[in-house]
This record gives structure tokens, C-alpha cells and sequence, in this order.
């Protein structure tokens, strides 16, 4: 059964920093991003979740961790994006622009986040800190069903990363996406993942979210698992989420859309759901459109703003 979550969205127009806590100046700085697309709010929710609980319960923390806010306007307005994706900002000719950018009249709603998020990054990374390594957590969610997973860029720190909160790794979408929030971050010398927690809009992507954060955190030293709600639920729900995919997949075909092309993804398809060569996925302007090879299938997309149809993946050893 699928269940539908609706949030009210007033209760979305969240500050650009949900929370920041720390105890110890040792240990690693934890930057987590959710919401850098508006309408995938379990990011947020897991954000304020892990907060307030730290907030009321004062742990001992090694480290730092801080919770960041992506699109606020479009989190506002239960959209992916107000102008243009958000998460398509970060190349080194974007930065450079941004930051040539007057904050008071950016050119899009998304130059506007993207300058304050900058902004934020700088300030948090800027501090001088004592800290051991800085990681990143991207948290965004698919618009089909399907386990949660990870998108790395391929070095054995961001795999490490991945496995402490026990998610598939896939590999290899990083190169053909260019301009990423992930990408300006490995940049700037950070580890870290995108964690696609599972379907927009569920509450099992706000679990998986919520558990992977508190199974990361005690994993990197920063908690004792005493002082997580119920830390056997956290780790066995992503061992739950992991349960049946292959460990590690390679992007091997990405179906690449313009809205002139009105493509349609055919219902119920899921993440990791294996295709046949031929195999009709969706219809656009043109007519069918066939998988080129057998493959599983990533992130089909099931809503309106989007620039991929659907990606193609192999499992391979890992
Ligand atoms: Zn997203």
C-alpha cells in the first residue's frame, strides 16, 4: 500500500539552517543538505527530526553537524524548482557567476538560493576547525518507488560513507550530470553522498532519511548509540531499504528529456525494476520509447519538472 503524506507547507518555510550542534571541537564537521528540490520534503522533515531530538536530549557530540535548508521558495511552494533546478547551479562558471551576482536582484529565484547557500557553505567551511574530515549528505528523494540508495562520485572515502548507513551505491550518474550541489563539494575537499531516501511525498522516505542520519552519525564516532531513539530500528530500517538491491550499480544510459519532447513514463515502474531490451518505458512527441538495452531502470520519472526521463543501470561487482 502506498501511503500518501501531505504536509502542510506553511510548516515548510524553514530557516536556511534547521539546526547546528555540536559538543567537542574534535571529530568530523557533518554538513546534510535536504530540499535542494522544494517538493522532496523528507529531507527537511528528517532534518528537524534529528534536531529536535539532539535538542532536547543535549548528547555528548563529537564533531559538528548542521542541518541546511535547499530551496526555500520552492519548499514553500511544494514545487521542484520556481525558475530552474537548483541543483544544476554548481559548475565552476556558475559559482563565478553567482558570486558576481548582486544579492538583492539575482536574476532567478534559484540564483537567489543558490548565492545564500553559498553563502552558508563558505561560512561553515570557512571556520577554522579542528575537525578530522567534512562530510556531505545530500538528501533528496525519486518520484517512483524503490529503496533508498546512494549516487557517489567513485573514490573509497564516498564508498565508505555510503556503507556506513548501509545504501546501494550508484555509480557513474555524477559524470553525466554536471553542475551538482555534490560535485562543488567534492570540489571543495568534502566526502559525502546524495542519499535518495525513496518516494516523494512518503513517509517511508522520511524514515529512511531520519534513520540514515542517525546511523551515520553514530557510525562516524560523533553519537553513542545510547543516545540515538532507538538505534537497533535505525540501523535494521536501511538494512530493510537495502534489502534485495544489488550492492553497487554503473549508470550505463541516461534518457536525457526536453519539455518540448513531452515524454511520458509509463505507470508503475520502480527503482532497480530489471528491463528488457525494446521494452516500452514511456511514449513522447516521437512516439514509443523503447529501452536501448537490458538494464535496471533508476529514478523514471513520474512528475512534471525533470530534465532526465529515466536512467539505465548495471549491477556490478562490488
Ligand atoms: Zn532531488
Amino acid at each position: 500500500m502506498r501511503s500518501t503524506l501531505t504536509v502542510p507547507r506553511s510548516s515548510l518555510v524553514a530557516p536556511r539552517v534547521v539546526g547546528r550542534y555540536s559538543q567537542a571541537r574534535e571529530g568530523n564537521l557533518v554538513l546534510v543538505f535536504g530540499g535542494i528540490h522544494g517538493n522532496e520534503v523528507s529531507g527537511v522533515l528528517a532534518l528537524r527530526a534529528v534536531f529536535r531530538h539532539l535538542e532536547a536530549t543535549r548528547p555528548s557530540f563529537r564533531g559538528k553537524v548542521v542541518g541546511i535548508s535547499g530551496n526555500l521558495a520552492a519548499l514553500a511552494a511544494g514545487q521542484r524548482f520556481i525558475d530552474n533546478d537548483l541543483n544544476r547551479h554548481w559548475d565552476a562558471e556558475g559559482i563565478r557567476r553567482l558570486r558576481g551576482q548582486s544579492p538583492e536582484t539575482p536574476s532567478s529565484s534559484e540564483d537567489r538560493e543558490a548565492l545564500q547557500l553559498l553563502q552558508t557553505i563558505d561560512a561553515e567551511l570557512g571556520e577554522d576547525g579542528p575537525w578530522t574530515d567534512r562530510i556531505f549528505v545530500d538528501l533528496h528523494a525519486t518520484s517512483a518507488g524503490g529503496g533508498g540508495f546512494s549516487i557517489i562520485h567513485d573514490a573509497e572515502a564516498n564508498r565508505e560513507i555510503a556503507a556506513r548507513m548501509h545504501l546501494p551505491l550508484i555509480f557513474g550518474i555524477e559524470k553525466k550530470l554536471q553542475s551538482t550541489l555534490m560535485s562543488h563539494l567534492y570540489d571543495r575537499g568534502m566526502n559525502g553522498v546524495v542519499f535518495e531516501g525513496g518516494r516523494i511525498g512518503s513517509q517511508e522516505a522520511i524514515d529512511v532519511h531520519t534513520a540514515g542520519l542517525w546511523t551515520l552519525l553514530t557510525s562516524l564516532g560523533c553519537l553513542h548509540p545510547k543516545d540515538v531513539p532507538d538505534y537497533r530500528y535505525q540501523i535494521n530500517r536501511m538494512i530493510d531499504a537495502a534489502e534485495g538491491l544489488p550492492k553497487a550499480v554503473r549508470t550505463i544510459y541516461r534518457h536525457r528529456i526536453d519539455p518540448e519532447d513531452r515524454f511520458r513514463m509509463l505507470p508503475g515502474y520502480r527503482n532497480f525494476q530489471p528491463v528488457l531490451k525494446d521494452q516500452h518505458l514511456g511514449d513522447d512527441a516521437y512516439g514509443p520509447v523503447l529501452a536501448p538495452l537490458d538494464a535496471l531502470l533508476l529514478m523514471p520519472l513520474y512528475q512534471e519538472q525533470g530534465s532526465e526521463g529515466f536512467f539505465l543501470v548495471e549491477a556490478v561487482d562490488y
